[in-house]
């Protein structure tokens, strides 16, 4: 975690700023009653609240990880990289970072924070941070109560996780913005044409923030045939269908080796003006 992502901390009990100790072992705050963190081996730090509860376990990392590494949603990714280019983006926030897919890639060319409560999903950003050498740091938390000092990053990216509004609110910058990605309403059709007799199409998130100002909408369609029955299963496992669906229809999808299926993301940026 380097030095500029390290002063965006603040104490999860304190509140104070957080420093390195000089061995780089440590973070501890600058509060009177001083409360120190272990860096883990991959480089992150736990930083939630005794009440935070658990995030995505390790299976539903492992299969995301799948999934996203070979590049099924590259182009959402590409599509959030252009987008902060056009931002005040040297310090971002990805607010709910899973396996840190999106996050390293936006963090090639600026100081990115990623935060999830799941533990296994930040163990491995934290890592392929490493590996891949990028500006990315990630710390365990709750995205309702985010270790993050007020009003410090330029920006806070929000792919799909809850919408804490407030605190996101908090800690972006007066002029700073927030970029939220949601299913638009045909989003995975062929999966659920493959599932279900009669499929849906989607609803809008209903979490959109009501007092930042919405500066910018897109939408990013596209069309995506992943290969192979265990890439259909992972894909499966990263929706809310997984665990609504029933056993007769599931069985519908162990028979595929092929769907072709259409991608579609909403694409708001908010900005933050008060
Ligand atoms: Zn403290």
């Amino acid at each position: 975690m380097n030095d500029r992502i390290v002063a965006l901390l603040q104490c999860p009990v304190c509140q104070s700023s957080m420093t390195v100790t000089e061995d780089g072992k440590v973070c501890r705050c600058r509060g009177i009653k001083t409360h120190c963190f272990d860096f883990a081996r991959s480089g992150h730090l736990h930083l939630a609240g005794p009440h935070a509860g658990e995030g995505d376990g390790k299976e539903a990392i492992l299969a995301r990880r799948a999934f996203l590494d070979a590049g099924y949603y590259a182009s959402l990714s590409d599509t959030i990289n252009e987008i902060l280019d056009f931002l005040p983006s040297k310090t971002v926030l990805d607010a709910g970072c899973g396996e840190g897919y999106y996050t390293n890639r936006m963090a090639d060319c600026r100081d990115v924070l990623g935060i999830d409560l799941s533990r296994a999903g930040v163990e491995y950003a934290a890592r392929r941070a490493k590996q891949l050498q990028t500006r990315a740091g990630f710390a365990v938390a709750s995205l309702f109560s985010m270790p993050v000092q007020t009003a410090s990053v330029d920006a806070v990216v929000n792919l799909f996780a809850p919408c804490a509004e407030e605190e996101f609110s908090r800690v972006t910058k007066v002029g700073g913005y927030l970029v939220l990605v949601g299913a638009g309403e045909r989003h995975l059709m062929g999966l659920k044409r493959a599932l279900y007799e009669h499929p849906y199409t989607n609803e809008g998130r209903a979490d959109l923030p009501s007092k930042m100002k919405l500066v910018e909408q897109q939408r990013l369609q596209t069309e995506i045939t992943v290969e192979g029955q265990e890439m259909i299963e992972a894909l499966f496992s990263m929706t809310p269908y997984y665990w609504r669906t029933s056993d007769a229809d599931r069985a519908k999808l162990k028979c595929l080796e092929r769907l072709s299926t259409e991608l579609d993301f909403d694409i708001f940026v908010f900005r933050k003006d008060f």
